[in-house]
């Protein structure tokens, strides 16, 4: 098959912006040196640009897992200018059709079984979605948002502005402009560029899947790390309405953070979590299917896997009792329905509810670890 025509625009700032980054840069840190300001410059640039894309552009507009003031939006309009991603508009509607036809070849912008080549940069080097470059049909919604629509109209002059006019002004006031065009301009950028794409290269292709195995998506605590917390990206598959990535308090999600932290200040709101009852039995289902493959070429299979089905039920029923009970009780928190003595023997029952899963959970956790 013919491969569609190579688009030269982003051919060129590819290959331009990554031979400074790659030539440029280590030739002028080794005849030149960068000083501490050159260096924090350019990573808060790196930072700022990321987290534009993936608290703004991703968590915010793409999957609308929260709502930000106006000047917050302004703020990630702005950085997602300077991360050179394309408008909000324009990316948001690939990103949608990518959750929505995810691993289509046919459709998914960025098909991860199209190899990693194709999904970390590929698909953006020829014409291959030039049949629906212009369609925003399934971003009606952002089309309301006057920040959206403001950057879409004038994304070429905003990034192109921000793109030079940081780094100059910054080099001018520094006193070191070639230095700070290569570090704050180029490397900055490439680095931005690419730690972004991994997500829809790697985070498909390296690592576990968690809650899911119906798409390719991985979870990756390193690629988290690179990429602001989007390296759970097994689980933002399956529940892609949360605003967290990493749902676990140790999991790197810097994104969550500044996204709950905004929060105390009045810049977001509405903040969407998945039910914890639904993300657990993901979870669960998960390691019986795994666990159910493992014992099936054991010698006494027929036994076992009625035990671990046994333990599995068990536990799942638990899990509902346990959470029933907990919604009722936050149900009648909040509407104070009911009086302190019915509400002191609710709580009882709940925390007795809460030790017999606790009980059935580390059963289930020894069945599992001895069949390892
Ligand atoms: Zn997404
Ligand atoms: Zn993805």
């Amino acid at each position: 098959m013919k491969k569609p025509k190579l688009i030269w625009l982003n051919v060129a700032v590819f290959v331009i912006t990554f031979l400074f980054a790659a030539i440029a840069v280590p030739y002028r840190a080794i005849t030149h040196g960068f000083d501490s300001a050159e260096i924090i410059m350019a990573l808060l640039c790196f930072i700022y640009c990321g987290m534009s894309i993936t608290a703004g552009y991703h968590r915010l507009w793409s999957h609308k897992t929260y709502q930000a003031h106006w000047s917050l939006r302004i703020i990630y309009a702005l950085g997602g200018a300077f991360a050179l991603q394309n408008s909000i508009l324009h990316w948001s509607s690939d990103h949608r059709v990518h959750h929505k036809h995810v691993d289509n070849n046919d459709v998914d912008p960025y098909s991860a079984k199209r190899g990693f080549w194709y999904s970390h940069i590929g698909w953006m080097l020829r014409e291959y979605q030039a049949h629906r470059y212009t369609n925003y049909e399934n971003v009606r919604d952002l089309q309301k948002d006057p920040i959206v629509m403001w950057q879409h109209k004038h994304y070429l002059l905003l990034t192109i502005s921000l793109n030079f006019g940081i780094p100059l002004l910054f080099g001018l006031w520094h006193g070191d402009v070639i230095s700070s065009l290569l570090l704050v301009g180029f490397l900055r950028l490439v680095l931005s560029h690419h730690t972004t794409f991994f997500i829809n290269s790697l985070a498909h292709i390296w690592g576990k899947q968690t809650y899911t195995e119906k798409n390719t998506a991985r979870d990756n605590g390193f690629l988290a790390f690179l990429t602001f917390g989007e390296g759970y990206h097994n689980f933002h598959h399956i529940f892609e309405n949360d605003y967290r990535n990493g749902i676990r308090w140790w999991q790197f999600d810097p994104t969550k953070w500044l996204i709950k932290s905004c929060e105390y200040l009045g810049l977001t709101y509405k903040l969407r979590k998945s039910p914890e009852d639904k993300i657990e039995k993901a979870r669960l289902s998960m390691i019986l299917k795994r666990s159910q493959q493992k014992l099936s070429e054991h010698p006494d299979a027929e036994q076992l896997l009625e035990r671990l089905q046994h333990e599995y039920d068990a536990l799942i029923n638990k899990l509902n009792a346990y959470y029933d009970i907990k919604k009722t009780l936050i149900a009648n928190k909040r509407d104070k329905l009911i009086a302190d003595v019915e509400r002191s023997e609710l709580v009882a029952q709940y925390k007795e509810l809460k030790q017999r899963l606790i009980d059935q959970q580390q059963s289930w956790q020894f069945f599992i670890e001895k069949l390892a």
